[in-house]
């Protein structure tokens, strides 16, 4: 049987969540308005007044808000709240620029906390399990929100943060762990490491995996599952928003239930910001109408992906995001063609390589060029320099199939590619450094 953290909200009908959202949208506007002067100035230019939203219909009246105005608002022109009545300060990761920074009142934290328990109850956790958090612990919002989450969820909590492998594996086995958050590609290097260690999942108690902080493909969900013998759901968030919890999966493990009651999302066209229609691809935007000390209002998120409400089997009405293709600014335009690193990443784990991989982006002579890194699996390396330059053809091979142009592969040796405890950085484009 299915179980919910918040059974009235997340499986009310449509037009409760409506009304919730109207109501809370029309107060959010006016606390940003009044509070806010940089969203205050926005609003002015466009000539949109609190009083013209009276409803989620109205959304597409108010101004964007981008990282670049949180870049030059830094660190407390959005700030909602004086900083007295702030408990808590968080940072993003900073993998595209300048680091920004959000405030939590302690009702936010509250609310962050909740969206995380939610998201731990529909992946099957409950007060019986132990949950081993690896996403870093700090200004980053992977450990805390996490960490947060589970202890309302009443799941014995172990704050482990990242790093450390055997540690984590033996602290894993020690006590027992039944739960583990990390991002995907530290979970897919703790499967690597037990394996190495002569173990087998068996040799723990785990079962449940919730991953997110990053982009991730089905092939590696199916692949970090096999090697864990786990269960592996994707969350997702961002700083600005308030962290992991934004959305999360159920038990149909096909896309993300976004937590509605709190945050409106919308598919706009990256180019023109016009709104588009579920089930088409474009930049995904949030509103939060319940934020006190850090409310943003239309945030552009840069990632790109769909929104469904196909119903869900499991009962819950919150609309569906897809998983995140990547963010607009990971999209590599190579010879014209428009390329994602997930794409790549699905070519590799489809015929049987691992997750470790680095994409080299260049240009010589005026034309792209696309240098792959892959790294061989012990029982994939052979000492025969003709075997392995065929094996590198038809893995090239296989990704002009997917991508349409002709990359050079490289099959390098086991171990030899860093891991990545947090977030992976898979792409070097050199290009950057001519321009
Ligand atoms: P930064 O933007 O510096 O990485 P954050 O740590 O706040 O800062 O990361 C938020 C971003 O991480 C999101 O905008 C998204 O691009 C990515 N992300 C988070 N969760 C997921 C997920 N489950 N799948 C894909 N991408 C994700
Ligand atoms: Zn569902």
């Amino acid at each position: 049987m299915e179980r919910y953290w918040n059974e009235e909200i997340e499986c009310a009908s449509r037009e409760e969540m409506k009304k919730l959202q109207d109501e809370r949208l029309v107060a959010q506007v006016k606390h940003v308005y009044d509070n806010v002067e940089y969203y205050r100035r926005l609003m002015d230019e466009k000539g949109v007044k609190p009083e013209d939203i009276k409803g989620t219909e109205d959304l597409c009246k108010l101004p964007f808000i981008s990282k670049a105005d949180l870049r030059e608002a830094y660190p407390f022109g959005l700030l909602a709240k004086p900083l007295k009545e702030c408990v808590r300060i968080h940072s993003t990761s900073g993998t595209t620029g300048k680091r920004v920074v959000a405030f939590y009142t302690q009702h936010d934290i509250d609310i962050w906390e909740e969206c995380v328990a939610r998201a731990i109850t529909a992946a099957g956790g409950t007060d019986d399990d132990i949950c081993q958090v690896c996403y870093g612990f700090g200004l980053f919002t992977g450990g805390a929100g996490l960490n947060g989450g589970s202890h309302k969820a009443g799941c014995l909590t172990l704050p482990m943060s990242s790093g450390n492998t055997e540690r984590q594996i033996q602290f894993m086995r020690d006590l027992g762990s039944t739960i583990l958050c990390c991002t995907p590609s530290y979970a897919a290097y703790l499967g690597e490491t037990l394996h190495e260690m002569g173990l087998s999942p068996d040799d723990t108690k785990l079962r449940i995996g919730i991953f997110g902080a990053e982009p991730w493909t089905e092939e590696m969900r199916r692949s970090i599952e096999k090697s864990l013998g786990i269960k592996a759901y994707d969350i997702y968030g961002l700083t600005e928003i308030s962290g992991p919890g934004v959305a999360f999966e159920c038990s149909e493990q096909s896309g993300m239930h976004i937590n509605e009651d709190n945050f409106i999302a919308e598919i706009i066209d990256p180019e023109t910001g016009e709104v588009l229609p579920d089930d088409t691809v474009g930049e995904l935007v949030f509103t939060s109408i319940t934020k006190e000390a850090f409310p943003l209002l239309r945030y552009r998120t840069r990632d790109l992906c769909v929104l469904t409400r196909k119903k869900c089997s499991c009962g819950r009405t919150f609309v569906k995001m897809a998983k995140p293709m990547g963010r607009s600014d990971d999209m590599m335009i190579i010879r014209g063609v428009n390329v994602f690193p997930s794409q790549i990443e699905t070519v590799l784990i489809e015929n049987g390589y691992s997750p470790n991989y680095i994409i080299e982006v260049d240009r010589l002579n005026n034309t792209d060029t696309l240098d792959i890194s892959v790294e061989m699996r012990a029982d994939q390396f052979s000492d025969k320099v003709k075997d392995m330059q065929m094996q590198e053809r038809e893995l090239a091979n296989a990704i002009k199939t997917m991508l349409g142009i002709n990359p050079k592969v490289h099959l390098v040796s086991p171990k030899s590619i860093a891991r990545s405890e947090g977030k992976a950085v898979r792409v070097i484009d050199k290009r950057k450094l001519h321009d």
